[in-house]
């Protein structure tokens, strides 16, 4: 068996355009499909994998460990750029698919699940409307209330918000102020037993973060994601080790050794790899080793498309480390059209059952695929009161 062609089609889902990757064999109707969206990147991407395409055409597609390693270290440059690893998580997952599809057992089976019934699901605040849950400001606690509402409204348990503004490296006490009451808003909407988590999208600086983190932690929040930049391990150290509530981080991270640095310093209890971004499937059963190892729970990052939506949960169906599944499913009213997935979710408790279908359990409609054409991304900025650029 043969690689004979990598493809990608970009898929224009309004905040991102999704990179879905097709990897193409010699057996008639064996395709693999792997997603590689990297908001604000799109053509980067695209390029990555062309250039990388031709390292494995002619190659044996079910070799995947050996196509990831040279994927990884050929051509002297290391793929742990976010755009290299990337690059190499889309063609993983695709390796992976035509691997469950030659197997005829879905990805869960063949890495030697399931390891639990169901996958529980969380959404953002809107669902993944970008209005709602990006540009909600923090001092607006009703429309906190009302989305955590209408969230649980829709069978969630759990959801994640942005209830922290963004600040200068070191402010007072009125941005704290601001996120403890949208957060004390959303816990009266939807009572003590929903799960509330808050992203502050790594905007803070270390000791803002540990601030908002202190003035949260009585809410009982099921994490604190992203408190601080994620290079600035000791920070998220100080802060992990200075809270009740556990702190997540991990969707910048790209590598199995910086991921060692994270978990060495217990800067997470949560580790929120991100499949598409960490070099792929392969790369993300052995950083699941190694959080394993530490006792650091695992809830990938997956704002993404439906390919990575499948690969976290054939993920999460196989790691015993697995809590949570992150999802979006109103980004786009035409999610469904573009994919068929074998999972089912149910609409009480979001909760997911296992994929029944080979592989990764998807088929991408492509037809549907190429009524949203590539375009440029809405740009988004960030700054703060000063004027000067923040984080987004
Ligand atoms: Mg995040």
């Amino acid at each position: 068996m043969k690689i004979t062609a990598i493809e990608t089609l970009v898929c224009h889902a309004r905040m991102r355009n999704w990179v879905f990757v097709k990897v193409v064999t010699d057996q008639p109707g064996l395709i693999g499909w792997g997603e590689a969206t990297l908001e604000w990147h799109t053509r980067s991407i695209v390029g990555a994998i062309e250039d990388m395409s031709h390292l494995l055409i002619g190659e044996d597609p079910t070799r995947v460990e050996y196509l990831w390693q040279m994927m990884y270290r050929q051509h002297f440059w290391h793929g742990h750029g976010i755009v290299r690893a990337t690059a190499i998580a889309g063609i993983d997952l695709a390796l992976w698919d035509i691997v469950g599809k030659v197997a005829n057992m879905p990805l869960s089976k063949v890495f030697g699940g399931p390891v639990r019934d169901f996958v529980r699901t969380y959404c953002h605040l809107g669902g993944g409307k970008m209005e709602d849950f990006y540009q909600t400001p923090a001092d607006n606690a009703k429309r906190f209330a009302e989305l955590a509402q209408a969230a649980v409204a829709d069978g969630y348990t759990a959801f994640k918000s942005m209830a922290v503004p963004s600040t200068m490296p070191i402010e007072g006490q009125k941005p704290v102020r601001a996120a403890a009451a949208a957060v004390a808003a959303m816990r009266e909407a939807v009572g003590p037993d929903i799960d509330i988590m808050v992203d502050c999208h790594a905007r803070p600086s270390p000791a803002m973060g540990l601030k908002f983190g202190k003035a949260l932690d009585d809410f009982g929040l099921y994490f604190f994601e992203e408190p601080c930049w994620p290079e600035c391990v000791d920070g998220l150290a100080r802060i992990n080790a200075a809270l009740t509530t556990p702190v997540a981080s991990g969707e910048r991270v790209t590598h199995l050794e910086a991921f060692k640095d994270l978990f060495e310093k217990r800067a997470v209890e949560i580790c929120q790899l991100d499949i598409t971004h960490c070099g792929g499937l392969s790369a993300a059963k052995r950083i699941a080793a190694l959080a394993e190892a530490h006792r650091i729970s695992l809830a990938p990052h997956n704002p993404q498309g439906p390919v990575s939506t499948a690969a976290s949960l054939e993920f999460g169906f196989s790691q015993p480390s697995y809590i949570i599944c992150e999802t979006v499913h109103n980004d786009v009213p035409w999610r469904q059209d573009v994919v068929e997935e074998g999972f089912t979710v149910e609409k009480k408790g979001r909760i997911v059952r296992p994929n029944t279908k080979p592989g990764l359990g998807i088929t991408i409609n492509e037809a549907e695929v190429k009524k949203h054409p590539f375009q440029q991304e809405i740009v988004l900025r960030e700054f703060g009161s000063d004027g000067g650029v923040t984080d987004w």
